[in-house]
């Protein structure tokens, strides 16, 4: 068997595509859509991150602005900015790209940003809601997850998922959202003894743990789907993700590469979280993310 590669850039454009046609409509209502991202220090992985994100919104037709502040910055500056975009009516969503500098509390500065606005979903408030099943801003990369399955249609109701990787940003809202769609989901992290046993129960496996070939050909069930988060510079300058990809692909029924998987759909979630915020704002009769990924809330 040969997996079917999920294409992240293709399923992104459709996406795109899709949602450019909800710019239009609120162009029409006289709204742009605006994001404003908060870039602390000179990152240099941050700062291409916010340069795909900048140029994703003007692709779409949407405002972006970037606030840029020195590694030194103090947080309040930081707040207080936060602050002044809150009040901002051109600006419908508000992300700071993480990592912060050491001396930054990432949580107090997260908490700044109104709910509204959150369109990462890390507020508390948001965080909260995802678990309720009552989801405002669905987090961008597990979000991301979920449109590739959708568009791939992969079934998810009574499928056994593992998600590896546990952190707030992709592993926990993910093993979250996969629940709301009646998978059985276990999770595993660093601490998880054998990690094969649980892999190879897997019909759906998604992997973020930052681990490069952390996953290799005997973890995986024969015809199970894999879903590669990571991503990790080798020290020869190659990007991979934490799939050993040529073995796990000659058993897997579906596979998504590194480059060109889940980093496009991550950023292209982004610009829908905004859209929704700035629709919700205009008074727009908003159609829910369930559109696009049908059964989600
Ligand atoms: P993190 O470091 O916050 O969390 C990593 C998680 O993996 C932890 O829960 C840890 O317990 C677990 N883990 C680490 N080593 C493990 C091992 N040997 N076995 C089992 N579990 C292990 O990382 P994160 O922010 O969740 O990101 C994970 C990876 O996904 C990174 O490579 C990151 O670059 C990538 N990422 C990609 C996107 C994207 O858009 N494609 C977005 C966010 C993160």
């Amino acid at each position: 068997m040969s997996a079917k590669i999920i294409d992240g850039n293709a399923i992104a454009r459709l996406v795109r595509a899709e949602w450019r046609e909800r710019v239009r409509a609120l162009h029409e209502a006289g709204v742009t859509p605006g994001l404003a991202v908060i870039v602390v220090g000179d990152n240099p992985a941050s700062h291409v991150y916010v340069r795909h994100k900048t140029r994703a919104c003007a692709d779409l037709g949407m405002h972006s602005e970037k606030h840029e502040f020195r590694d030194d910055a103090a947080e309040h500056e930081v707040v207080r900015r936060i602050a002044q975009l809150n009040a901002d009516a051109r600006i419908h969503g508000i992300l700071v790209q993480l990592p912060l500098p050491p001396h930054f509390d990432a949580r107090r500065v997260l908490e700044a940003i109104h709910v509204e606005k959150d369109v990462d979903g890390f507020n508390l408030y948001n965080v909260g809601a995802l678990v309720a099943g009552q989801t405002v801003f669905p987090p961008c990369t597990p979000f991301g997850v979920l449109c590739m399955l959708e568009y791939s249609r992969i079934p998810i109701a009574g499928q056994n998922v593992v998600v590896v990787g546990a952190s707030n940003i992709v592993g926990k809202p993910m093993a979250m959202m996969l629940m709301k769609r009646d998978a059985t989901v276990s999770i595993c992290h660093v601490k998880t003894r054998d990690l094969a046993q649980y892999t190879i129960l897997a019909d759906i496996l998604v992997v973020a743990a930052g681990k490069p070939d952390l996953i290799t050909a005997p973890m995986v069930r024969t015809g199970a789907v894999v879903i590669d988060v990571g991503i990790n510079r080798l020290p020869d300058g190659r990007l991979v993700g934490d799939v050993d990809f040529e073995g796990v692909k000659a058993k897997a029924s579906h596979i998504t590469p590194v480059p060109g998987g889940v980093g496009p759909m991550t950023v292209t979630m982004l610009l829908v979280n905004t859209i929704q915020a700035a629709e919700r704002h205009a008074g727009l009769a908003v159609r829910a993310a369930s559109d696009l990924v049908p059964g989600f809330a």
